[in-house]
């Protein structure tokens, strides 16, 4: 029952007080607009949910969250505005920094004081092989030097941190270290908030390694398995978001003396996108369950990711259509949909990358269940 009541409560916030301003939210002057959201946030008591109690958070386990995240990421900015985004963070340090790190940015962290940032993918380097990663740590007296650059780093303009992959482990790099530089911004498809930084020789002090050092792609695996699980769930609740648009589009739009419902033609697209979404949620429900169980979830994340960001395209782009020429302007959310959609199936490993390993996976058990 309790449950119930907060995903009703944050599906309101999210569609009276997020999706009004994610225009602002995509552009450069985010940071006062989310400053206000978090405010609202934390007086409505819906702030930091999914982080632990002891921190300042809501204490609520994996999977309580993972039934309210698809409600909280029907909006991309629902996350950061009801400050869940940092959970993937708090949990790795959680389990992997020092008391030093944990000192010094947890609390804030949760607090939505600081941000943090998290630098794999490098200019020149496929992404999709993280071992190929060029960015060197050195070992000196008291700590690492790290070089080397990074980009399409979400967040790192604002972030207090960017943990970097360096040398096959895992450093967090305040932003203020000498050596530390944001080289510039990389608008994607014309929306803010991503970066291509520089480590040129940043000394890093030896308690910012996270693990034992050498374990850095370890701890991006399971960092990844929660974050892909995570971004699954809002992706489909973005499709939702499409496919309402287009239901309500559907059966109010007049065309030649009847409803756009009325053709079926129209009605194909409805009963594609309810069949996509229905089927990746199911999908990504499965891996949710391992992943809140901690139990192995690389087949069914590779079946939900490829399914979910598919989905999310194929929505958008079915309730485009509907909508005509107006779902390609400003009046609806359907451009910035898309423009999701379109990264969906690129970041978290690409499509192809899931599609490939999952295949393998399944090819030596040869079974689908
Ligand atoms: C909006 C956005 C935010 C991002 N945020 C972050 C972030 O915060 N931190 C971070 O580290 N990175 C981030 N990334 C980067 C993202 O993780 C990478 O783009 C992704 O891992 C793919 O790497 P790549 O772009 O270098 O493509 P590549 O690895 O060069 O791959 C290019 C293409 O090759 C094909 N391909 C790749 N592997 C295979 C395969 N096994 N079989 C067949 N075909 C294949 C696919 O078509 C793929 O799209 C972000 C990207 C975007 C778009």
């Amino acid at each position: 029952m309790r449950r119930l009541l907060v995903l009703e409560r944050i599906s309101a916030f999210v569609r009276d007080h997020v999706q009004p301003v994610e225009t602002v939210l995509d552009g450069d002057s985010a940071h006062a607009e989310l400053a206000r959201l978090r405010e609202l946030a934390k007086s409505a008591g819906l702030w930091a949910l999914p982080l632990p109690r002891e921190l300042g958070g809501g204490g609520l386990d994996l999977a309580t969250y993972f039934g309210l995240a698809e409600a909280e990421g029907r909006s991309d900015h629902g996350p950061t505005a009801l400050g869940s985004a940092s959970l993937l963070d708090v949990r790795m340090f959680r389990a992997h920094a020092s008391e030093a790190v944990r000192e010094r940015y947890l609390k804030s962290l949760v607090a939505g004081e600081i941000t943090g940032s998290y630098a794999m993918t490098e200019p020149g380097v496929a992404g999709s092989d993280p071992a190929a990663s060029r960015t060197t740590a050195a070992r000196v007296a008291g700590g690492w030097v790290l070089s080397g650059r990074k980009w399409f780093t979400t967040g790192a303009g604002t972030a207090a941190y960017v943990t970097v992959l360096a040398g096959g482990s895992l450093f967090v790099v305040p932003t203020g270290s000498p050596g530390f530089r944001v080289v510039r911004e990389i608008p994607v498809l014309g929306a803010s908030g991503q970066f291509e930084i520089e480590v040129a020789e940043v000394f890093v002090p030896a308690e910012h390694l996270l693990g034992e050092g050498g374990d850095g792609l370890a701890i991006a695996g399971t960092r990844l398995a929660l974050g892909r699980t995570l971004r699954c769930l809002r992706w489909i609740g973005q499709a939702e978001r499409a496919f309402e648009l287009m239901c309500a589009r559907a059966t109010t739009r007049q065309v030649r003396g009847s409803a756009l419902a009325d053709r079926q033609l129209v009605q194909q697209h409805v009963f594609e996108a309810l069949l996509a979404i229905r089927s990746a949620r199911a999908l990504t429900r499965q891996a949710a369950e391992l992943v809140a169980a901690e139990q192995d979830a690389r087949t069914e994340i590779g079946l939900a990711k490829v399914a979910a960001a598919r989905t999310l395209q194929q929505v958008t782009d079915s309730a485009t259509q509907v909508f005509g020429a107006e779902g390609l302007g400003p009046d609806t959310p359907l451009p910035m949909l898309s423009r999701i959609a379109r990264t969906a199936r690129i970041l978290d490993g690409a499509d192809e990358l899931h599609v490939s390993a999952t295949a393998r996976r399944v090819l030596a058990r040869g079974r689908a269940d």
